[in-house]
């Protein structure tokens, strides 16, 4: 931590801060100019306590702290990449990773199309709701219980890994006994108790970035599911709320780059959310591999027309065909394939 002194504050003040540094068994470096002090405060578990301690005292201008909040997610813990293993399916590899499905699992049929449909196009795992987080309390909320149970029958037909978001932490053994990936939706990031319990199962996780929070917030919300001893840890960048409004939200491809360099994470990129339209949605898959994410999470709907949930953003079954093709060029205009 940085402690910028008030110009021309006393002597007194500054003492009164390096002992207060000194009580935590802390030692400080000065740097005296002729009009402010500056403090810098020297320790490996500075980040335990909340820079107010010093803040507060008097003479004190600003207190800065230079190491970054989280830890477990960052790659000066963990230099080389991590490597996420989906029953088989391997996240973060040199081959891109295409998560599809339904937003909302609707019924019997509509699942085992898509599931169909989105393995013959090249897609690795499945994804679909059974439980929604829903803006309103009276849309609908998604088939739960009966949502698993057509999610496991389509994992063994097909043999797709499933992905589905958990919303509850009371519902986490009960999505587990199903899921493959466990999703924590954006509305989530922060919801710690939930994030806890989901570290807890040991099973591969995608984090969701809230959707106004920051790439710090994000992966130090990421360090909740490593501190459980769960290193399956799977970012998702799906855009955040900004002034503009021609898309759903604004999809942050720098963050990915950002990603790369501050985590060892993998990270995806979910452009159906983003875009909230589904003509907008493969402009935005490409950007995204070309841009280095290590995989997509792809709305995809036999009829999006009759959707229940996220129809406008949803691809049809060709479109998700070709757009598949498409991408497999951007893959290899990069050195990865899909
Ligand atoms: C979803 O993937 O269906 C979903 C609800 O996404 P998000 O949490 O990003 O809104
Ligand atoms: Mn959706």
């Amino acid at each position: 931590m940085i402690v910028e002194m008030k110009t021309g504050a006393p002597r007194e003040d500054v003492d009164a801060l390096v002992e207060k540094v000194k009580s935590f068994g802390w030692d400080v470096q000065m740097n005296i100019g002729t009009d402010k002090t500056v403090v810098a405060i020297l320790g490996n578990n500075t980040g335990q306590v909340s820079t107010d301690i010093f803040a507060v005292l008097p003479g004190v201008e600003t207190v800065t702290r230079i190491m970054k909040p989280y830890k477990l997610a960052s790659r000066e813990v963990k230099t080389d990449d991590s490597l996420v293993s989906v029953d088989g399916v391997e996240i973060g590899s040199k081959r891109v990773v295409v998560i599809a499905g339904p937003c909302a699992i609707e019924s019997e049929e509509q699942l085992t199309q898509a599931a169909q449909a989105i393995q013959n196009s090249g897609a690795r795992i499945l994804r679909g709701g059974a439980f929604k987080p829903r803006t309103s309390p009276f849309s609908f909320q998604g088939l739960e219980e009966d949502g698993l149970r057509l999610l496991a029958q389509a994992k063994k037909q097909f043999g797709l890994p499933v992905d589905t978001e958990v919303v509850d932490p009371r519902d986490v053994d009960k999505v587990a006994a199903v899921a493959d990936i466990l999703q924590v939706g954006t509305r989530n990031m922060q919801n710690y108790t939930l994030l806890t319990a989901v570290g807890r199962t040991q099973r591969p996780v995608i984090l969701k970035r809230g959707f106004a929070s920051t790439v710090s917030e994000w992966l130090t919300a990421a360090d909740y599911l490593l501190a459980e001893g769960n290193n399956q840890v799977i970012l998702c960048e799906r855009g955040i709320r900004t002034f503009e409004t021609s898309t759903r939200f604004s999809v942050d491809i720098g963050a990915i780059p950002v990603i790369k360099k501050s985590s060892h994470l993998p990270v995806l990129v979910d452009p159906s959310h983003a875009a909230g339209h589904y003509s907008l949605v493969p402009a935005i898959a490409k950007a995204a591999i070309a841009a280095g994410a290590d995989g997509l999470l792809i709305e995809v709907h036999p009829n999006p027309k009759e959707a229940l949930v996220d129809g406008l953003q949803s691809l049809t079954l060709s479109d998700f065909d070709q757009l598949m093709g498409e991408l497999k060029q951007i893959a290899k205009a990069i050195g990865r394939d899909i």
